[in-house]
């Protein structure tokens, strides 16, 4: 098998590692052109308010049609991609299709002026001084307004460059983008870098929430992080919300919003399309930010 250190510290080569290194070359270069062909879909997941029940918006979360393998989730391709500055070019094409779709929806006149869209962005699209310029770019080819977004950065990638990634929030808050950590939880910032982030939502990482119910201590750090958060004056969205008991423990927890495949798994346009129209009487009538505090 692959050994990745010697003895000494030298790589030792074997037949394995020729694969696994034509794998990441295979797929960087079939990843190339998945972003130039329009092989990459968006997919949409509903973000739901636990008090009214309202749709708050959605995530786009990125697919990969593959001409031979079929659909491959972000876990297929994600990390390759994010060994060089391709995973610019697949976050700037999810946001660059986002921000189409919100202007197709609007012009077909479904309402989505009151829902917010979540895009996910690696370090990076963080560390470019110039990300909110490139981004106005895109959306200026467009009517999709950085009000009506969310740009989701998780808690381990900021803390890889805290100091630049507060800079650039500082810049996309400027233009109206809200900004939420991702996997929160899960990326070894001390709490008290809480209150210098400056972000608006805070995604409680599905790890905790999968046994919420079942261990002790996951329960309690997640009642931990809904207090702090509250005291802090950030809105959470819970993430991996399965079950009803999922569902019933965070609202009962103060727990403002969830996704998870108790409402819907992530969506394909179409499917995202129909769930907003069955849940018409869920959509909010104003944009109110405070729609995501109980
Ligand atoms: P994430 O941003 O934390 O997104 C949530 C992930 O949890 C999604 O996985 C979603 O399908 C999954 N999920 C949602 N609800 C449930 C549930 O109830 N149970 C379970 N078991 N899973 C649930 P997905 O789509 O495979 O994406 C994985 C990760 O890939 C995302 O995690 C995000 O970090 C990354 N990602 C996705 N799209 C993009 C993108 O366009 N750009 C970048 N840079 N990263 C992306
Ligand atoms: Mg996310
Ligand atoms: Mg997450
Ligand atoms: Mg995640």
């Amino acid at each position: 098998y692959a050994k990745r250190n010697g003895r000494d510290g030298y790589r030792i080569y074997t037949d394995e590692m020729t694969t696994e290194v034509n794998d990441i070359i295979e797929t960087s270069r079939g990843l190339h052109h998945a972003v130039s062909q329009d092989e990459l879909m968006v997919f949409f997941q509903p973000k739901v308010n636990l008090a009214t029940g309202n749709i708050l918006g959605a995530e786009a979360l990125v697919r990969w049609q593959h001409p031979r393998l079929g659909l491959l989730p972000p876990s297929a391709f994600l990390e390759v991609a994010e060994k060089s500055d391709l995973v610019v070019d697949i976050d700037k094409w999810v946001f660059s299709k986002v921000a189409k779709l919100v202007t197709e929806w609007k012009r077909a006149g479904i309402d989505t002026s009151n829902i917010f869209i979540s895009v996910n962005f690696s370090a990076r699209m963080f560390y470019m001084t110039d990300l909110a310029e490139q981004l106005q770019t895109i959306l200026d080819k467009t009517e999709c307004k950085p009000s009506q977004l969310i740009l989701e950065i998780t808690e381990r990638d900021m803390m890889r460059d805290f100091e630049t990634c507060v800079r650039t929030i500082e810049m996309l808050h400027a233009k109206g983008y809200k900004i939420a950590i991702d996997d929160f939880g899960t990326g070894y910032s001390s709490l008290s870098v809480l209150k210098n982030l400056s972000a608006d939502y805070i995604k409680l990482d599905r790890s905790f929430i999968k046994d919420v119910n079942t261990s002790p201590s996951d329960y309690e750090i997640t009642k931990a992080i809904l207090q702090l958060a509250k005291v802090l004056d950030l809105a959470v969205v819970a993430e991996g919300a399965e079950t009803r008991s999922h569902v019933d423990t965070l609202r009962q927890l103060g727990c403002a919003s969830a996704q998870g495949y108790y409402f819907a798994k992530p969506l394909p346009v179409d499917g995202w399309l129909d769930y907003l129209s069955k849940n018409k009487d869920h959509i909010p009538r104003s944009a109110l930010y405070h729609a995501y505090t109980q």
